[in-house]
């Protein structure tokens, strides 16, 4: 243990940002509490409470730094399920704006998992840390103060689906991590104070997903297969990664209504009409071993919880119950991985719990907005989209698809991508003087040879 600016903590939510949040604070805490409102079982699942897991997840390297980091032997737990470590330059087959990107070998680590795997390696791994303890099966249903409302000093919880006796939980610091139906508004309104304002930006997304079986040693079944839209004129994906125990996650969507039906002809058409061929041929070649499930996604939502001015002690919140994003960009595990790590590193820097809200939501605000603006700002491609649009978001909109094209031919220009994508580089290093040159010199190409994939 580092430091103990308390001796107990609590964690509202047992899933990905919740299990982090208690990774971190078992450094410091004596006893670490995670209540989680769903039974949770000791195999990979997708529970009620998180339905959004049944669906692809893109672990962004970014991301897998942090979870190796406080998990070191992450890799191994994941590849010994047959999860695959991938080049994710060298494996990747991504169409986007009339080509595919080129491959090349980039030396960036990527893990392909599905999430509810990835969920079960690292709950097994939070479980048995000995200062850690899950309670599930446990709602939290509302904060407990000081008398003077100042501090929260812990939570009421029942038993799930009853109306049980309530239960007073006491903590020094809860941290709620209970996503993007997160109930702070309401639970600091109730407590006396304001909530915080919201951001959303529409973005009618949604998903349609199956499980096929895999052939690993056939070429090109461990690339990671991606075909995305060239926005307004088109608005549908498609995906598949290659995942653990020899299979394909299949998702397909799209915005702003343009989603993948749940029946077997439909689904099968659907990928059909996508800008290439590659997901159709795998969906119609591999043996499917789900039902088709599908999730909408409305908007990006972001709680702006650095803004207010007055908050109690003693109470945090992470993960998607402050922002969560359209997911098609697969930004959400790694910004909740950058919050925990965000929290970690305040709790080395302060000497007590103190004020902790008003550095942690400010450094919140900052891991937050770049995954914020990258998403909402290609969501605005789209004129259905609606929300507020950062000035500048056309322009920038017009410079990455010339981005988008460069990188058909261009592996440094792509490099610089995938770097920016997998939030290890800043949107900035995109307009770097070597950047900007090549992209520059692509454009003139394209426009000498309009025929060649410039
Ligand atoms: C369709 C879809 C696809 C996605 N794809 C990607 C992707 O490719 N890459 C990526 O990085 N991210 C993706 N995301 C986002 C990612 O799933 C989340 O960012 C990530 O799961 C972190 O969520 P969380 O732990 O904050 O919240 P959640 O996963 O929503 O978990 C909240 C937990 O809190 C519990 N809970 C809630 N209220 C209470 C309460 N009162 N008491 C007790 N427990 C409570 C719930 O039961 C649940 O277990 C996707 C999201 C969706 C919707």
């Amino acid at each position: 243990m580092n430091k103990m600016p308390g001796t107990s903590a609590l964690v509202i939510g047992g899933s990905l940002a919740g299990l982090l949040a208690a990774r971190v604070l078992s450094d410091y805490f004596e006893q670490v509490i995670i209540v989680e409102r769903d039974v949770v079982h000791d195999f990979p699942e997708a529970r009620k409470g998180q339905a959004h897991t049944r669906h692809l997840h893109g672990l962004l390297a970014q991301g897998l730094t942090i979870l190796t980091h406080y998990f070191p032997d992450l890799h191994e737990g994941l590849m010994s399920g047959g999860s695959p470590l991938l080049d994710m330059a060298q494996s990747m087959r991504w169409y986007c704006y009339g080509g595919y990107r080129a491959r090349f070998a980039l030396g960036l680590k990527g893990i392909v998992t599905s999430r509810p795997f990835l969920e079960w390696h690292i709950r097994r791994r939070v479980a048995a840390i000995p200062n850690v303890t899950i309670s599930d099966g446990y709602s939290v249903e509302k904060l407990l103060t000081s008398e003077n409302q100042k501090q929260i000093t812990g939570v009421q919880l029942v038993k799930a689906g009853t109306d049980s006796v309530p239960q007073h939980l006491f903590a020094d610091l809860v941290i709620d991590a209970g996503g993007r139906g997160s109930r702070s508004p309401k639970w600091l309104e109730e407590a006396g104070y304001q909530k915080p304002e919201e951001s959303t930006v529409t973005c009618g997304a949604g998903y349609a997903t199956r499980i096929y079986e895999r052939d690993a040693s056939l070429p090109g079944n461990q690339d990671w297969v991606f075909v995305t839209p060239e926005a307004p004129h088109e608005y549908r994906a498609g995906a598949a990664f290659p995942v653990e125990h020899h299979k394909w996650i299949v998702s397909l969507g799209g915005w702003h209504g343009h989603h993948a039906p749940t029946d077997e002809e439909g689904f099968i058409a659907f990928a059909k009409s996508l800008p290439a061929p590659d997901v159709h041929t795998i969906i119609t070649t591999s043996t499917p071993l789900s039902d088709i499930v599908s999730y909408k996604f409305p908007a990006s939502l972001r709680r702006h919880y650095e803004k207010l001015d007055d908050f109690p002690e003693g109470y945090l919140v992470l993960g998607d119950a402050v922002c969560s994003f359209n997911p098609l960009y697969g930004q959400g595990m790694t910004s909740a991985a950058m919050q925990a790590a965000a929290l970690d590193k305040l709790l080395q820097e302060q000497p007590g719990l103190h004020h902790l809200y008003k550095p942690y939501f400010r450094q919140i605000a900052r891991i937050t907005d770049i995954p914020w603006q990258t998403a909402v700002g290609e969501d605005f491609r789209f004129p259905e989209t609606r929300g507020r649009k950062a000035p500048g978001t056309d322009l920038i909109n017009a410079y990455m698809d010339s981005v988008h094209r460069a990188t058909h031919h261009d592996a440094v220009i792509g490099a610089a991508f995938l770097n920016v994508m997998n939030m290890l580089a800043p949107p900035a290093s995109l307009l770097s003087p070597r950047i900007l040159w090549r992209v520059l010199k692509s454009i003139a190409q394209r426009r000498s040879d309009p025929h060649n994939s410039f």
